[in-house]
């Protein structure tokens, strides 16, 4: 890695920040290695890279130049000593957890998650790897406190969340995993690292869907983990994976060969090899080129999800808006702490209504997407209530600030009227129906 490159600031880290982009012919752009595999210099290479005595490149499962470089453009965003790029959001958030839970062991997370994440937490975890999950309302940081069991080993939480845009008091509950010898892992994928980096606040590892804002313009799946490199996996033997011999790599201990790397290499070496959720170079390329105009995108998405929000919070038809960026948001002074550049682009707002003025008012729409995406260059929207959110119970939707009227919106980067104008039809569609029937 370039020293002097990873010393800029933010904005042009989006553009140079990591490994030398292309060290075979100096194309300013990231190749696209599409290959599987990659030839050895020679057989003691081989040999020391299977046995990860050497870092290099061998089989795409587990590394490929295209995917290095995303990773490394995500580490130094972020400030960490490694990432690991995955095949998805969900696949990255397992392979985080991987190393850190073993069977019949706990984790802590906030009951404000992406649906997806919750079903992950609550269902699949439980049901095939006997991982627990207790969830509790992250607006209380001694709620987490509270949920901390002898076999806990994992925080997990989302910085703002999805869908509602509540933020989340980042340095305290990581002060109470400190204390209690916990890494938190927060899922930063709704501000990505221009608006909160979670690291700066006590997290020990962040995990990305990077489908969304990261590559910007709804074309590849993908996800990842930052290892922040600041959790002493030796203290109290807490994690074994980390600590103890590794039979695949012949006794190798991942916490003392690589010390603060242990989990980012742990990462490649076992839990990319084995479990195989590995990132397309295809779709790292896609991410590389939507990295680069981040701050950009950023910074007009904000700008347009707060005109946005505030002429929503004036609307007649327009019962709630759940925005950190409005005065009267309970979280106001967070958002002013954690994401003073501006409070994200998701957010929701209940139409006066229940489920068929809803969908009335999604059908008017003809700029926005009606879609289960976020993060777009386009403005998109969906109804918790009948997709995302549809699977969970009614009471923990309540928790979760979903109702029947409940709109999610994932403001684009179009020109702020023509969104408003949009969102009017919706509008007018509901005016309609309440005259007829009336
Ligand atoms: C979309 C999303 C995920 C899951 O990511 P995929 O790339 O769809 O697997 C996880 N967390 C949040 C906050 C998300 O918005």
């Amino acid at each position: 890695m370039s020293k002097a490159k990873n010393e800029m600031k933010f904005n042009t880290k989006t553009i140079h920040g990591g490994n030398e982009t292309d060290p075979a012919y100096g194309s300013p752009q990231t190749p696209i290695y599409q290959s599987v595999s990659f030839q050895f210099p020679s057989a003691k290479a081989a040999a020391d890279r299977f046995a990860l005595k050497e870092f290099g490149q061998s089989y795409s499962r587990l590394t490929n130049p295209t995917v290095d470089m995303l990773e490394s453009r995500l580490t130094v965003l972020d400030g960490g000593v490694g990432a690991i790029a995955a095949a998805s959001g969900h696949a990255a958030q397992m392979l985080a957890l991987l190393p850190l839970v073993g069977p019949g062991q706990h984790i802590v997370a906030s009951n404000r998650l992406y649906g997806g994440t919750t079903s992950q937490l609550k269902n699949t975890f439980p049901k095939h790897f006997n991982w627990q999950t207790s969830f509790v309302d992250a607006d209380d940081p001694q709620n987490f406190e509270a949920a901390i069991t002898e076999e806990t080993r994992a925080f997990f939480l989302e910085s703002v969340t999805n869908p509602a845009g509540a933020v989340v008091d980042i340095e305290a509950i990581a002060k109470i995993a400190q204390k209690h010898h916990i890494p938190l892992i927060v899922d930063n994928t709704v501000p990505t690292p221009y608006l909160l980096r979670p690291l700066e606040w006590g997290a020990n590892v962040v995990v990305y869907s990077t489908t969304k804002f990261m590559t910007g313009n709804g074309s590849s799946l993908g996800g990842a983990f930052v290892d922040g490199g600041n959790f002493d996996w030796g203290k109290d033997n807490r994690y074994p994976v980390l600590t103890e011999p590794c039979d695949a790599y012949h006794g190798l201990k991942f916490h003392e060969t690589f010390g603060d790397m242990a989990m980012f290499v742990h990462g490649k070496g076992v839990s990319l090899r084995d479990i195989g959720a590995s990132q397309q170079p295809m779709n790292a390329f896609m991410t590389l080129i939507g990295l680069e105009t981040l701050h950009v995108r950023m910074q007009r998405h904000v700008e347009n999800a707060q005109k946005l929000a505030e002429w929503l919070s004036q609307h007649d038809n327009v019962a709630k808006v759940s925005y950190a960026g409005l005065p009267d948001s309970p979280y106001r002074s967070l958002a002013q702490k954690y994401t003073p550049k501006g409070s994200g682009a998701l957010f929701t707002f209940d139409i006066k209504g229940g489920m068929e003025e809803s969908a009335r008012f999604l059908e008017a729409l003809q700029l926005f997407s009606f879609v289960a995406n976020l993060g777009d260059t386009r403005s998109l929207i969906i109804h918790p209530a009948s997709t995302t959110h549809s699977q969970l119970s009614p009471e923990h939707r309540q928790k979760a600030g979903i109702g029947d009227g409940t709109m999610r919106v994932s403001i684009g980067i179009e020109d702020a009227e023509d969104i408003m104008a949009d969102l009017q039809r919706g509008f007018d569609a509901i005016i309609g129906s309440l005259r007829k029937a009336g």
